[in-house]
């Protein structure tokens, strides 16, 4: 007979929402599924930096960059940032224009600032220690229903689910899921399914184990089926249908923006805007056109912005007199170390290239 939990076998975790109002998914033999993943783990786990410790700042501090960002590009800018910031109090005393500076190259910086404000929370909130209790977890600035289970179980080990896009993956497969993993319906069947998989013991190896196997076997276009430790508790290995899985909602067809900065460049220096709105508050960008000029752009390119498509075009222009306050020169020679918006940083390489 299918067994699920044989610990807990009619656990439902309600106090932060994960399971009061999802059905759990049946798994056959779930226990032995559990057990023959964690050991492959074991043997097959990847090195990484984040897995040496139980620090749950320094595994909070990883998952924010791991998310939208490869393994491969996390691991210096994770080294640099616990160097320079090797806990919440350090973060939270740090000005949140060198917080953004520290985070260039990386991208998508609502991710650092809400990782400042989270640290700044922890501080002030929590006596400088993350608290254990996930519902506070997933109460801290940012912090969503993955990464709350994310610190619970690989800091503290408790026995809390996660979903990413690894995990997703793999229990579309393993459940022959057909509802696309994106949708309401999709959603609430791979947490149902994360919540009924991860055991009372041992969720930190278990969570990890499933997440690496999304990595390196389970992967998006060729799953490596024949390695895999679990194929035989995978219904879409048992039908033929894993490298049709998972389904996606059908994408929304991308809209085009046009943008139009200034080039404005003397002696040495460069004039930069600084952002204030949501999109990029506190970073630097080039100065902002109200429409093309009568001029043939210095260079264009193009960039993407959630379901836009950007044409950034950059035209050379006299410094404006007087410089409004968010204007300020800048020397080129010290870009590197000033907070810059991907794109425009781009261009500015690019057109300095030249
Ligand atoms: S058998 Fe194949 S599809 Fe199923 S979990 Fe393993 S790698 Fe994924």
């Amino acid at each position: 007979m299918p067994k699920i939990h044989p610990q807990s076998p009619t656990r439902e975790r309600t106090p932060h929402g994960t399971a009061a109002a999802c059905p759990s998914p049946r798994f056959p033999a779930t226990t032995r599924l559990q057990r023959t993943l964690s050991a492959w783990f074991g043997k097959n786990a990847r090195d990484l930096p984040w897995r040496r410790t139980r620090d749950p700042y320094a595994i909070l501090v990883s998952e924010i960059m791991l998310q939208q960002t490869q393994v491969a590009t996390v691991i210096p800018f994770y080294k640099r940032w616990l160097a320079r910031f090797p806990d919440f109090a350090s973060l939270a005393a740090t000005e949140e224009s060198d917080v953004l500076s520290l985070w260039q190259g990386l991208g998508y910086y609502s991710r650092a600032r809400n990782l400042h404000r989270t640290a700044m929370t922890v501080v002030t909130a929590h006596g400088g220690e993350m608290p254990r209790d996930p519902a506070l977890i997933r109460a801290l600035p940012g912090i969503g229903r993955y990464t709350a289970g994310a610190v619970a179980s690989f800091a503290f080990d408790l026995p809390e689910p996660l979903v990413d896009a690894n995990v997703a993956r793999v229990l579309a497969r393993l459940l022959n899921l057909h509802e696309p993993i994106d949708s309401t319906a999709g959603q609430r069947a791979l947490w149902a399914a994360a919540i009924a998989l991860v055991p009372e013991n041992g969720a930190r190896i278990f969570n990890g184990a499933i997440m690496e196997l999304g990595a390196l076997i389970c992967t998006p276009r060729t799953p490596r089926c024949n390695a895999c430790p679990i194929r035989k508790s995978c219904t879409a290995f048992a039908n033929g249908t894993a490298e049709s899985l998972p389904h996606k909602k059908p994408r929304r067809s991308r809209t085009e923006l046009a943008e139009h900065c200034a080039w404005t460049v003397h002696h040495g220096r460069i004039l930069l805007e600084q952002q204030t709105g949501k999109r990029w508050r506190g970073l630097w960008k080039l100065p902002a056109l109200p429409s093309a000029p009568p001029a043939v752009p210095l260079l264009t390119l193009e960039y993407p912005f959630t379901h836009h498509r950007v044409m950034l075009s950059v035209f050379a222009q006299p410094a404006p007199s007087p410089l409004h306050e968010n204007l300020a020169w800048h020397a080129i020679s010290a870009l590197t170390d000033l907070p810059l918006t991907a794109p425009h940083r781009r261009a500015i390489e690019q057109i300095r290239s030249r």
